[in-house]
């Protein structure tokens, strides 16, 4: 069951002076300009109109999305701040959220967010190796990022860190060191977005020419899955895995290249059940075994279109196997019983 809420305000592009190689922000910019202010207030009542007849929401926060917040302007971020506060003070929101990069963070930025209400940042990473940066077009380090990180904290905003998997350059072994950096940094809240070619991109041109291979989707959850695990692992809330719906344009031959799943999430978890629990099985080949999860992750461990019922028939087929629900186990715990 939801209980928080989201109320996306997307800022496009504007402000933002990179071209990242895997951003279409800049297209998406030519074609959908910011809310004006009065849109802005607009947008946030018609959310909260269906949001405040919810009884199960609990909490509600406003999110600047798009591109880099805190690149804009200051009297347009103050313009949009005084908005979301107003909400924020009649006590209908909860929280005021954005995104932007690491190196548009400094004392001046983190004073005016502090003093108009804002409660978590999250800097769009991608990745802690430089090489990776770097054939990115990130236009900054990874030291940019604990500089920032470390201010972000200092000022008592709640951080968020997004890292992306599969970009030019990337490799397991990388992406399993930003983890690593991620952790030694211990945000509250973590993203993992796979690299994903989309139209109007210089990683699309990449793709096209040949000097960009995207990763498959198998790769792309197995390198996701580790991700995952340890940032959970460390307590850091991975508040989503894997691009929406409605982040993905279509290639002009109606394709989308790279690690991009309508459930990607639920991919990555099922691939976690059938690891655990195949764990339990230590090698019983024969006689019976009951799988149990909690209710809510039942799907996950099923597997996407029954996916790991069908791995462990295949695998075990003197196995008879049984998926069962135990309200008592906490969402991320599979239980394996093997009768003998
Ligand atoms: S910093 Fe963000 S908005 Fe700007 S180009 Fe890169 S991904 Fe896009």
């Amino acid at each position: 069951m939801k209980t928080h809420a989201i109320i996306p305000v997307f800022i496009p592009h504007e402000g933002c002076p990179y071209n990242c190689i895997f951003c279409n922000q800049k297209a998406i910019t030519a074609r959908v300009k910011s809310p004006s202010f009065r849109e802005t207030e607009t947008i946030i009542e018609r959310y909260l109109t269906t949001i405040e007849a919810n009884p199960d929401i609990k909490t509600k926060e406003i999110a600047f999305y798009g591109g880099s917040f805190t690149a804009i302007p200051m009297e347009r971020q103050t313009a949009y701040l005084e908005i979301a506060c107003k909400f924020k003070k009649a006590g209908r929101i909860d929280k005021i959220h954005m995104s932007t990069r690491p190196d548009y963070i400094d004392d001046r930025i983190l004073g005016n967010l502090k003093r108009n209400g804002a409660d978590v940042i999250e800097l769009g990473v991608q990745s802690f190796d430089e090489e990776v940066l770097r054939r990115s077009a990130r236009g900054h380090s990874a030291a940019d990022v604990f500089r920032a990180a470390a201010l972000i904290k200092s000022y008592g905003f709640e951080l968020g860190i997004q890292l992306m998997t599969g970009l030019p350059g990337d490799t397991y072994e990388k992406c399993m060191h930003s983890v690593s950096e991620t952790v030694k940094i211990a945000p509250s809240i973590a993203r993992i977005y796979p690299s994903v070619v989309l139209e109007n991109t210089a990683m699309c041109d990449m793709y096209r020419n040949g000097t960009y291979v995207p990763w498959n989707l198998e790769k792309t959850v197995s390198v996701v899955k580790d991700m995952y695990r340890t940032l959970t692992a460390a307590g850091i809330n991975v508040i989503r895995v894997g691009l929406k719906s409605t982040d993905i344009i279509k290639n002009e031959n109606g394709a989308v290249v790279g690690g991009y799943h309508p459930a990607f999430r639920q991919l990555v978890e099922s691939e976690i059940a059938k690891e655990d629990l195949e764990k339990q099985l230590n090698g019983a080949e024969s006689g019976s075994a009951e799988f149990f999860s909690n209710p809510v992750s039942f799907s996950n461990m099923i597997g996407n279109g029954a996916s790991n019922k069908k791995y462990f028939s295949e695998k075990y087929p003197g196995l008879a196997i049984k998926f069962r629900t135990d309200a008592s186990l906490r969402p991320s715990v599979y239980r394996a019983e093997i009768h003998r």
